[in-house]
C-alpha cells in the first residue's frame, strides 16, 4: 500500500490506481475492501501466461508494469522470460529446479 503527500491511496507508488483518499477513507478499509486490493491478492484472476504459471502464488509479476504496458494491472508480466507450461493451471506449486 502506498499513501501519497496528497492522501491518495494507492497500490503501490509505481501502481497508480486509487483507492480512496486518506484521511476521509480508511486505509485499513481501503486495504481488506477495495476491489483493487481484493483483485491483486486472487491470483487465479491474473491473465495470460501468468494466469497459468504454476509460479503465480509465490511471484505473480508486476503489477504495476503490466499495468503500465497494457493499462490491466492483471495483465501478464511483459518482462519475465519464463514460459510456464500451455496446459492448464496447476493447483500447486512446484519446487524451483
Ligand atoms: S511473472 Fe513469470 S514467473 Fe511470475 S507468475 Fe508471471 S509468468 Fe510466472
Amino acid at each position: 500500500m502506498f499513501v501519497g503527500h496528497t492522501g491518495v491511496i494507492q497500490p503501490s507508488g509505481f501502481l497508480s490506481l486509487p483507492c480512496g483518499r486518506y484521511p476521509e477513507a480508511s486505509v485499513v478499509d481501503a486495504y481488506q475492501r477495495h476491489p483493487i486490493f481484493l483483485a491483486l491478492r486472487e491470483p487465479d484472476r491474473l491473465k495470460g501466461k501468468c494466469g497459468r504459471c504454476p509460479f503465480r502464488r509465490v511471484c505473480g509479476g508486476s503489477r504495476a508494469r503490466a499495468y503500465a504496458m497494457t493499462g490491466d494491472m492483471l495483465a501478464e508480466e511483459p518482462d519475465c522470460t519464463y514460459e510456464p507450461p500451455a496446459e492448464a493451471r496447476a493447483n500447486q506449486t512446484p519446487m524451483p529446479p
